[in-house]
Protein backbone atom coordinates (compact mmCIF):
# COMPACT_ATOMS: atom_id res chain seq x y z
CA UNK A 1 0.00 0.00 0.00
CA UNK A 2 1.29 3.45 -0.90
CA UNK A 3 1.66 6.05 2.26
CA UNK A 4 -0.15 9.29 2.06
CA UNK A 5 2.24 11.95 2.52
CA UNK A 6 -0.06 14.34 4.17
CA UNK A 7 0.76 17.98 6.05
CA UNK A 8 0.85 16.28 9.25
CA UNK A 9 3.78 13.92 7.75
CA UNK A 10 5.73 17.37 7.35
CA UNK A 11 5.34 18.48 10.92
CA UNK A 12 9.15 18.34 11.40
CA UNK A 13 10.09 21.47 10.50
CA UNK A 14 13.19 20.56 8.03
CA UNK A 15 13.38 18.12 5.49
CA UNK A 16 16.43 16.41 7.45
CA UNK A 17 13.30 16.05 10.74
CA UNK A 18 10.24 14.95 8.51
CA UNK A 19 12.63 12.14 7.13
CA UNK A 20 13.96 11.20 10.48
CA UNK A 21 10.34 11.06 11.37
CA UNK A 22 9.41 8.57 8.59
CA UNK A 23 9.82 5.88 11.23
CA UNK A 24 6.91 6.01 13.51
CA UNK A 25 7.08 5.16 16.99
CA UNK A 26 10.63 4.43 17.16
CA UNK A 27 10.41 3.80 21.33
CA UNK A 28 7.73 0.72 20.45
CA UNK A 29 9.30 -1.93 18.84
CA UNK A 30 5.78 -3.77 18.51
CA UNK A 31 4.30 -0.97 16.74
CA UNK A 32 6.95 0.57 14.79
CA UNK A 33 6.87 0.91 11.14
CA UNK A 34 9.42 2.34 8.53
CA UNK A 35 7.21 5.13 5.91
CA UNK A 36 10.45 4.42 3.31
CA UNK A 37 10.63 0.37 3.82
CA UNK A 38 9.58 0.50 0.05
CA UNK A 39 12.27 2.74 -2.11
CA UNK A 40 9.34 3.52 -4.19
CA UNK A 41 8.28 5.69 -1.25
CA UNK A 42 11.73 7.80 -1.38
CA UNK A 43 10.45 9.25 -4.41
CA UNK A 44 7.29 10.12 -3.60
CA UNK A 45 8.00 11.34 -0.51
CA UNK A 46 10.44 13.70 -1.93
CA UNK A 47 7.52 15.16 -4.42
CA UNK A 48 5.55 15.84 -1.39
CA UNK A 49 8.72 17.25 0.50
CA UNK A 50 8.93 19.67 -2.77
CA UNK A 51 5.80 21.21 -1.75
CA UNK A 52 5.65 21.05 1.88
CA UNK A 53 9.42 22.10 2.12
CA UNK A 54 9.54 24.64 -0.49
CA UNK A 55 10.40 27.53 2.21
CA UNK A 56 13.35 26.36 3.11
CA UNK A 57 14.47 25.07 -0.17
CA UNK A 58 13.93 28.31 -1.48
CA UNK A 59 11.72 26.63 -4.12
CA UNK A 60 14.29 24.11 -5.18
CA UNK A 61 12.27 20.70 -6.09
CA UNK A 62 13.58 17.56 -5.28
CA UNK A 63 14.14 14.99 -7.30
CA UNK A 64 14.50 10.96 -6.88
CA UNK A 65 15.01 8.98 -10.04
CA UNK A 66 16.23 6.35 -8.68
CA UNK A 67 15.17 5.62 -4.95
CA UNK A 68 16.39 2.53 -5.01
CA UNK A 69 19.83 3.18 -5.75
CA UNK A 70 20.11 6.51 -3.27
CA UNK A 71 17.67 3.95 -0.23
CA UNK A 72 21.01 3.43 1.16
CA UNK A 73 22.92 6.60 1.83
CA UNK A 74 18.90 8.22 2.63
CA UNK A 75 18.35 5.87 5.25
CA UNK A 76 21.92 6.30 6.38
CA UNK A 77 21.50 10.46 6.96
CA UNK A 78 18.08 9.53 7.95
CA UNK A 79 19.56 6.90 11.05
CA UNK A 80 22.23 8.90 12.10
CA UNK A 81 20.25 12.62 12.12
CA UNK A 82 17.34 11.17 14.62
CA UNK A 83 20.47 9.67 16.72
CA UNK A 84 22.01 12.49 16.80
CA UNK A 85 19.41 14.89 17.45
CA UNK A 86 17.24 13.15 19.09
CA UNK A 87 20.05 12.79 21.76
CA UNK A 88 20.67 16.93 21.77
CA UNK A 89 16.92 17.52 21.86
CA UNK A 90 17.20 15.36 25.08
CA UNK A 91 20.29 17.21 26.72
CA UNK A 92 20.30 20.55 24.94
CA UNK A 93 24.14 19.28 23.31
CA UNK A 94 25.09 17.39 20.94
CA UNK A 95 27.44 14.38 21.44
CA UNK A 96 30.45 14.94 19.76
CA UNK A 97 30.64 10.75 19.85
CA UNK A 98 27.54 10.32 17.22
CA UNK A 99 29.08 13.29 14.97
CA UNK A 100 31.31 11.02 12.61
CA UNK A 101 28.84 9.06 11.50
CA UNK A 102 26.32 11.39 10.91
CA UNK A 103 29.09 13.44 9.16
CA UNK A 104 30.11 10.72 6.88
CA UNK A 105 26.28 9.39 5.94
CA UNK A 106 26.09 13.51 5.20
CA UNK A 107 29.41 13.91 3.10
CA UNK A 108 28.32 10.12 1.17
CA UNK A 109 24.65 12.15 0.14
CA UNK A 110 26.98 14.90 -1.22
CA UNK A 111 29.57 13.15 -3.36
CA UNK A 112 27.79 13.54 -6.48
CA UNK A 113 26.16 17.13 -6.29
CA UNK A 114 27.62 19.94 -7.84
CA UNK A 115 25.78 22.50 -7.09
CA UNK A 116 25.86 25.76 -5.14
CA UNK A 117 24.07 26.69 -2.13
CA UNK A 118 23.61 29.18 0.21
CA UNK A 119 23.47 32.03 -2.20
CA UNK A 120 21.10 34.74 -1.07
CA UNK A 121 17.82 33.13 -2.22
CA UNK A 122 19.08 30.47 -3.11
CA UNK A 123 19.72 28.41 -0.36
CA UNK A 124 20.02 24.71 -2.04
CA UNK A 125 20.85 26.14 -5.33
CA UNK A 126 19.24 27.42 -8.59
CA UNK A 127 15.52 26.56 -8.42
CA UNK A 128 15.32 26.29 -12.13
CA UNK A 129 16.52 22.92 -11.72
CA UNK A 130 15.71 20.03 -9.45
CA UNK A 131 18.58 19.02 -6.96
CA UNK A 132 19.76 14.93 -5.33
CA UNK A 133 16.84 14.52 -2.61
CA UNK A 134 20.28 12.87 -0.72
CA UNK A 135 21.94 16.15 -1.40
CA UNK A 136 19.56 18.22 -0.46
CA UNK A 137 18.73 15.80 2.87
CA UNK A 138 22.50 16.15 3.35
CA UNK A 139 22.32 20.30 3.28
CA UNK A 140 18.94 20.16 5.57
CA UNK A 141 20.66 17.70 8.01
CA UNK A 142 23.67 19.84 7.85
CA UNK A 143 22.24 22.65 8.85
CA UNK A 144 20.40 22.04 12.32
CA UNK A 145 24.08 21.74 13.53
CA UNK A 146 23.86 26.05 12.90
CA UNK A 147 22.98 28.77 15.54
CA UNK A 148 20.72 27.82 18.20
CA UNK A 149 18.46 24.92 15.89
CA UNK A 150 19.57 22.86 18.74
CA UNK A 151 17.93 24.68 21.47
CA UNK A 152 14.94 24.62 19.61
CA UNK A 153 14.85 20.80 19.12
CA UNK A 154 11.88 19.30 20.43
CA UNK A 155 10.72 15.30 20.76
CA UNK A 156 6.66 15.60 20.52
CA UNK A 157 5.66 13.64 23.62
CA UNK A 158 2.98 11.57 21.70
CA UNK A 159 4.34 10.30 19.00
CA UNK A 160 7.89 10.70 19.58
CA UNK A 161 8.50 12.43 16.52
CA UNK A 162 11.34 15.58 15.87
CA UNK A 163 10.12 18.98 15.19
CA UNK A 164 11.88 22.54 15.50
CA UNK A 165 10.12 25.13 17.66
CA UNK A 166 10.17 27.96 16.09
CA UNK A 167 7.43 29.83 18.20
CA UNK A 168 8.89 33.16 19.75
CA UNK A 169 8.76 32.11 23.44
CA UNK A 170 9.64 28.24 22.76
CA UNK A 171 6.44 26.78 24.34
CA UNK A 172 5.17 25.03 21.44
CA UNK A 173 4.39 21.21 23.10
CA UNK A 174 3.56 18.99 20.08
CA UNK A 175 4.71 18.03 16.41
CA UNK A 176 0.99 18.85 15.15
CA UNK A 177 -1.52 20.36 18.19
CA UNK A 178 -4.30 19.28 15.57
CA UNK A 179 -3.44 15.85 16.06
CA UNK A 180 -0.84 14.68 18.44
CA UNK A 181 -2.14 17.60 20.97
CA UNK A 182 -5.94 16.66 20.49
CA UNK A 183 -5.35 12.92 20.57
CA UNK A 184 -3.69 13.71 24.29
CA UNK A 185 -6.73 16.00 25.44
CA UNK A 186 -9.01 12.85 24.20
CA UNK A 187 -7.32 10.07 26.16
CA UNK A 188 -6.88 12.39 29.30
CA UNK A 189 -10.94 13.14 28.61
CA UNK A 190 -11.29 9.49 28.54
CA UNK A 191 -9.23 8.64 31.63
CA UNK A 192 -11.17 11.54 33.54
CA UNK A 193 -14.35 9.85 32.58
CA UNK A 194 -13.33 6.43 33.70
CA UNK A 195 -12.11 7.53 36.97
CA UNK A 196 -15.41 9.08 37.74
CA UNK A 197 -17.27 6.02 36.83
CA UNK A 198 -15.20 3.87 39.06
CA UNK A 199 -13.36 1.95 36.02
CA UNK A 200 -9.77 1.75 36.23
CA UNK A 201 -7.98 4.37 34.51
CA UNK A 202 -5.11 2.73 33.25
CA UNK A 203 -5.99 2.83 29.77
ZN1 LIG B 1 3.38 14.25 17.65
Amino acid sequence: MTVSWTPHRFTGGLLALDTANTVVLRGDPQKTFDRLKDPAEIARFADAASVFRAAELGGRRLEAPLPGKIAPVVLAIRETTDRLFRGAASKGAVATGDLPGFLEACAEGLAHSRTEIRAPGRPFGDPATPIAFEAALAVSALSLLQGDTVARLRVCPNCTWLFLDRSRNSSRLWCDMAVCGNRQKASRHYRRRRTAAGGTANV
